[in-house]
């Protein structure tokens, strides 16, 4: 073994899961399944699945051919966590990424015949088990991270529980980071339970006497004091989301750089958020920069990160923690049928994770951007789980897809309002994809082999028989990959003039369609990117995502068909094609000015981004942003195609009174006149 491979060994004998590898292997040896609770940071996510592999590993005999030997599937709900978490795997166990040791997240499998430890994200182990019931690839399944109680960790819960019951070799180790053991444990019959003992040191929690008024002002400020007045220490800053992340890193270097140069040491701050880059990712776990002359002040590593650094990536060297009190969370409300992703406040639960980063090292502090008295009674003691905030369309069509077809027995750990069941249901029946007894259709079968929503599958299988599944692939690709437009701040018109370059006047879909389009005529060429303000690695994804989508269509016959470029119908199609997947998110330009949501009569705004440059009276869109005034982002003028496309959907006895209901019933007249 290599010498860096001896010291990282050192390393990791330190974690607290180390003094318990005898017990815990002695109890998943007796056990079908077991529950194990560790503070964040003990070892858990990167050195049980290597136990596991361990003892796995004298179990397959070396004679045995690939189909007889079986894997370890560690999941998390995170794809960042999945792919960074592996990496460090790999390097502790000294082989190359992708060999004896992947990971696989949607639409990227880095995983080969060699390999016998998978991280996953919950989702791909969801779809896995479409092709494989039983999972008969593994021997020993992992789902860790459960506190955070994802919808697609929740499904596997209860899809587990069946699966072990026929499968009586298989194993299950739960591994959690909070106190919701007992709650785990009588959901598994009472499975044992390991409790690995946190070493965490004290941490001094301090409130803002007043609300604050600007959480981002605000944290950007207490970074400035820590760096001023506090002891060594790396800090750790918790933010929403991409944006807010970089415009802090941005702001803090400037504050920092405008401090006195001799009084106050060098800084490296760095941003972590799900869709940064993993080179990038990786820096948050370099060391603080050393202090500028020898003697001077102390130089400190600066983390800006969303959620992702409360439990499921552990940052060493924190011991400064700031804490607005916010994430962007899922938030449905099956009456009005809207899920959005919400910048709303964390759970006490959370809170105390959050503080918890500070003290893994030394004591700590953790400041918190709220009042004491707005802890006690306003944020609430725990998480909701994802599943009771989550449209279930594509949970649905899932579970449907798997065979279980009574859904209302289903064992899940939080059982779901009966209406948000409902809802998903007639989402399905309306888009064909389960008949009117709940069966799934032959459409609905080929929708489920798709990892998208329900909505995007519908609209690439029924894309060839608009003749345009060429485009709605590059379309369905653009829109699953990360945001193609670059606008930085100091270049806003520059970008904006880019954009307009590609901009189609009927819709941002057909936008997306001419960037792509324009993409792959310039050879994928990244200065061609920059020059045009685009992200050459969103592109890049698009790119890949649509190659794998194609497999998918092809596997299932779908034929691959454009109509011809100067044909008056070339866009007609495509757009009645994205309709009937989208048809139930479309609004209407009402007389007053207003677009109002058809069916729901939300009043919604068209979001600045987008490129019409009219107000088309029919629109559908992808996105329903829930903010102060509701914005439709990404949005495409279908003119009035409703009454052809979906005469089902927008059958008019039931609908409520509004002006696009009388314009719907004048065009069903004139279509039957
Ligand atoms: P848990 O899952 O119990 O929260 P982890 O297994 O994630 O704990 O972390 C154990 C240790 O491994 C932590 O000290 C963490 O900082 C370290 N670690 C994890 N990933 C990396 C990495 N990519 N580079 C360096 N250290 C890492
Ligand atoms: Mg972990």
């Amino acid at each position: 073994y290599s010498q860096r491979y001896m010291d990282i060994l050192e390393k990791r004998k330190t974690l607290p899961v180390w003094q318990q590898k005898y017990e815990f292997l002695q109890v998943l040896k007796n056990n079908q399944t077991l529950i194990l609770v560790g503070e964040t940071g003990s070892g858990k996510t990167t050195q049980i699945p290597q136990f596991v592999v361990e003892a796995v590993e004298l179990e397959n005999h070396p004679g045995k051919s690939r189909k007889n030997k079986m894997m370890v599937a560690c999941t998390q709900p995170r794809r960042v966590a999945a792919m960074s978490v592996s990496r460090r795997v790999a390097e502790e166990m000294d082989v190359t990424i992708g060999e004896e040791v992947g990971y696989s997240i949607r639409f990227e499998d880095c995983t080969s015949a060699k390999t016998v430890l998978k991280y996953l994200t919950d989702g791909m182990l969801l779809r896995e088990a479409m092709t494989d019931p039983l999972l008969e690839n593994y021997k020993v399944i992992i789902l860790d991270e459960a506190h955070e109680r994802t919808l697609e960790t929740d499904v596997l819960f209860g899809l587990l529980k069946q699966v072990l019951k026929n499968r009586p070799d298989l194993k299950l180790v739960v591994m959690s980071a909070t106190l919701e053991a007992e709650k785990f444990q009588a959901y598994f019959s009472g499975a044992p339970l390991i409790k690995v003992p946190g070493r965490l040191h004290p941490v001094e929690i301090f409130y803002t006497k007043d609300p604050e008024r600007d959480y981002l002002e605000a944290a950007i400020r207490t970074v400035v004091q820590i760096h001023e007045c506090e002891g060594p220490g790396d800090i750790l800053v918790f933010l929403t989301g991409e944006e807010e992340i970089e415009d802090a890193c941005r702001k803090i270097t400037r504050e920092i750089g405008n401090l006195q140069g001799e009084q106050v040491g060098p800084v490296k701050v760095v941003p972590l958020y799900s869709t940064l880059p993993p080179v990038m990712q990786q820096k948050i776990f370099d060391a603080a920069p050393p202090p500028l002359t020898e003697g001077g002040p102390p130089g400190r590593k600066i983390v800006v990160s969303s959620n992702i650094a409360e439990t499921s990536l552990t940052i060493d060297g924190i011991v400064y923690v700031i804490d607005p009190g916010f994430a962007k969370q899922k938030v449905y409300n099956p009456r009005e049928r809207v899920e959005s992703l919400l910048v709303s406040p964390i759970s006490r639960a959370s809170a105390l994770q959050r503080s918890g980063r500070a003290g893994r090292t030394q004591p700590g502090k953790c400041f918190r951007l709220y009042t004491e008295g707005s802890f006690n009674n306003d944020l609430q003691p725990q998480t909701y789980p994802e599943i009771l905030r989550s449209n279930l369309a594509n949970t649905v069509l899932t579970l449907k897809k798997l065979g279980i077809n009574d859904l209302v027995h289903f064992d899940v750990m939080d059982p779901p309002a009966p209406e948000t069941l409902m809802r998903a249901l007639e989402e399905l029946n309306y888009l064909g994809a389960l008949d009117d007894e709940g069966n799934l259709t032959k459409l609905g079968e080929i929708m489920a082999e798709f990892p998208l929503d329900p909505q995007m599958s519908k609209m690439l299988v029924v894309s060839p028989s608009f003749n345009c599944s060429n485009e709605i692939l590059s379309i369905a690709a653009m829109l699953s990959a990360p945001n193609c437009f670059v606008r930085p701040r100091e270049a806003q018109k520059d970008a904006d003039e880019a954009k307009a370059r590609f901009s189609h006047i009927d819709g941002d879909h057909l936008t997306l369609l001419n960037v792509y389009h324009a993409y792959k005529q310039n050879n994928e060429d990244p200065s061609w990117c920059s020059d045009n303000f685009l992200n050459a690695r969103a592109l890049k994804s698009a790119d890949n995502v649509r190659k794998q989508l194609m497999r998918i269509m092809t596997r299932f016959n779908l034929k691959l068909c454009s109509t011809k470029f100067n044909s008056r119908d070339y866009y007609i199609n495509i757009r009645k094609a994205m309709l009937s997947g989208y048809f139930m998110q479309v609004a209407h330009l009402e007389r007053t000015g207003h677009y109002l949501t058809v069916k729901d009569n939300q009043e919604v705004h068209l979001h600045p981004s987008n490129c019409l440059d009219y107000k088309p009276e029919w629109v559908f869109y992808n996105e329903y942003m829930l903010t102060s005034s509701n914005f439709i982002r990404t949005v495409t003028d279908v003119r009035e195609w409703l009454v052809d496309i979906a005469p089902h959907y927008y059958d008019l006895e039931n609908f409520p009174e509004c002006e696009a209901k009388r314009v719907l019933e004048r065009l069903y007249r004139a279509r039957e006149g």
